[in-house]
């Protein structure tokens, strides 16, 4: 039998499948990731993702830290994408087990071209992202009927104004939406200072959320002002979530707190 273009390139390979982990709480993955992992004889695991749903693959599945690999300038997607491609073409069955929602922030999609351009099959399984989930497990919701419409989900990973930033603070401060910070713990007080400076008010609320969906979750509030200093001065580092706009106030901690 002749080989023909529409022959799959590697028919039957069990592939990869991009899972979306959630925040952290192993509770908090879906039942179809669950399932994946489940049924997973290799895991490649991200810094972010629930470590403990690991437990869950069978005894003989080999599990790989990503955060381990060695790494130099660049190459650690590269890497990432090496093994999970290598994996798959020797017939094993692949989970990518990510942080949050492998498409928010999370590089998902080049995992899922690396899988396409080496003939892999590649299913992706969302997940909870911490963008909602952090501060909703923090009593803040990220849109509030009849006071805010939506909400803008943004990289605090450059400042506003380094060359890299593809982001209008301008515009993010005129939106009236709600402002969800993720890798913005160090650039706090450049983002908080480019949306005051484009006539966002002073007195909006604002909280920080650390931590989320682990024993050690701990919010800070205060307001577009003020929330920097309090952030630093709790000592908060990453992994954390900031809200801005009225909602932070919501939460009941925000009054109990008077950070505002
Ligand atoms: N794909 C992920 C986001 C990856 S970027 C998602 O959908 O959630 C990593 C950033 O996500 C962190 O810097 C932090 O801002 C946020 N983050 C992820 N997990 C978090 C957690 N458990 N608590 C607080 N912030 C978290």
């Amino acid at each position: 039998m002749g080989h023909s273009t529409d022959t799959p390139v590697v028919a039957g390979l069990p592939g990869v499948v991009l899972v979306g982990g959630g925040p952290g709480d192993p509770d908090l993955v879906t039942v179809a990731g669950r399932r994946a992992v489940e049924l997973a004889d290799v895991l490649l695991v991200d810094h972010l993702a629930p470590a403990e749903a690991c437990s869950w693959a069978p005894d003989d599945a080999v599990v790989i830290d990503v955060a381990k690999l060695p790494r130099g300038p660049g190459t650690t997607q590269k890497q990432i994408n090496e093994l999970m491609v290598e994996h798959a073409l020797a017939g094993r069955r692949v989970v990518r087990l990510k942080g949050g929602d492998g498409f928010v922030f999370g590089r998902g999609v080049e995992e899922v071209r690396a899988c396409v351009e080496a003939g892999v099959p590649v299913q992706v399984i969302p997940g909870v992202t911490s963008a909602t989930a952090v501060p909703a497990l923090a009593g803040i919701p990220v849109t509030h009927r009849g006071t805010v419409q939506g909400f803008s989900v943004i990289s605090g990973h450059v400042p506003p104004g380094h060359p890299d930033s593809t982001l209008d603070y301008a515009a993010l401060a005129a939106a009236g939406t709600t402002l969800v910070v993720l890798m913005g713990v160090q650039t706090l007080p450049a983002i908080s200072g480019a949306l005051l400076a484009a006539g966002m008010s002073p007195d909006t609320p604002a909280a920080v959320v650390a931590d989320g969906a682990s024993p050690e979750q701990r919010a800070v509030f205060g307001t577009l002002t003020t929330i920097a200093e309090i952030a630093a001065r709790a000592a908060i580092t990453a992994p954390a979530v900031t809200v801005i706009g009225d909602v932070a106030s919501l939460a009941p901690a925000a009054s109990s707190t008077g950070g505002h």
